[in-house]
């Protein structure tokens, strides 16, 4: 398929990931001294520590209430998809949509394209590297707004329940939540998508 296929691995070559001056493989960049990587150094133990811990946190994020709501001395706690439902009883379906797909819909896939990676990579299914790549630089094209996820939450139930004479708290799962989105993005970083393409390369070998 590339019969004339030239890779760093191949050459023995390794753009510096510092400096970005390229050059025989060896431990140390020549001119900026930095440790000289092909790949991004523990990329895999990393990427699956990190997606698993961000998998973890979702589960509280999404059974413990992301909001108190205090009116008239009572307290009550909603979680994310009780928000959802809340506002698709209020017949405000935009909020309702934008709150699910935001905070449910997005930090699930972006999990599950990155778990589909690492098992990708783990179980050399080469057929699928093709397609697993476009959908990374699709997790990572959305991943730029991803920190949009916990202030939707935020703003748009307080904003409705503002209007109620009501205080809002936030309330235990938010932590969790912005956990998960943290971990979920630098998880979609430490994973070197070259890995993949290395045993893609490979196939001929
Ligand atoms: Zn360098």
């Amino acid at each position: 398929m590339f019969p004339s296929l030239e890779t760093d691995r191949n050459r023995a070559k390794a753009l510096c990931l510092t400096c970005g001056r390229l050059q025989t493989l060896g431990e140390y960049c020549s001119r900026c001294e930095a440790p000289l990587h092909q790949r991004k150094p523990h990329s895999l133990p990393l990427t699956w520590g990190l997606a698993i811990s961000a998998l973890i946190l979702l589960l509280p994020a999404n059974l413990l209430p992301i909001m108190i709501i205090e009116k008239f001395g009572s307290k009550d706690g909603d979680t994310i998809i009780e928000g959802v439902i809340y506002f698709l009883r209020h017949k405000e379906y935009f909020v309702a949509i934008v709150i699910f797909v935001a905070s449910i819909v997005i930090p699930f896939i972006k999990l599950l394209i990155l778990f589909a990676a690492l098992l990708v990579q783990r179980l050399k299914l080469r057929a699928l590297i093709p397609a697993i790549a476009k959908a990374l630089r699709f997790v990572r094209f959305i991943g730029k707004y991803s920190m949009l996820d916990v202030f939707v939450v935020g703003l748009m139930v307080a904003m409705v329940h503002f209007g109620q004479m009501a205080s809002v708290l936030p309330a235990p799962a938010v932590v969790p939540f912005a956990a998960a989105v943290i971990l979920t993005m630098i998880a979609t970083e430490t994973f070197d998508t070259r890995l993949l393409w290395d045993i893609y390369d490979d196939k001929h070998h």
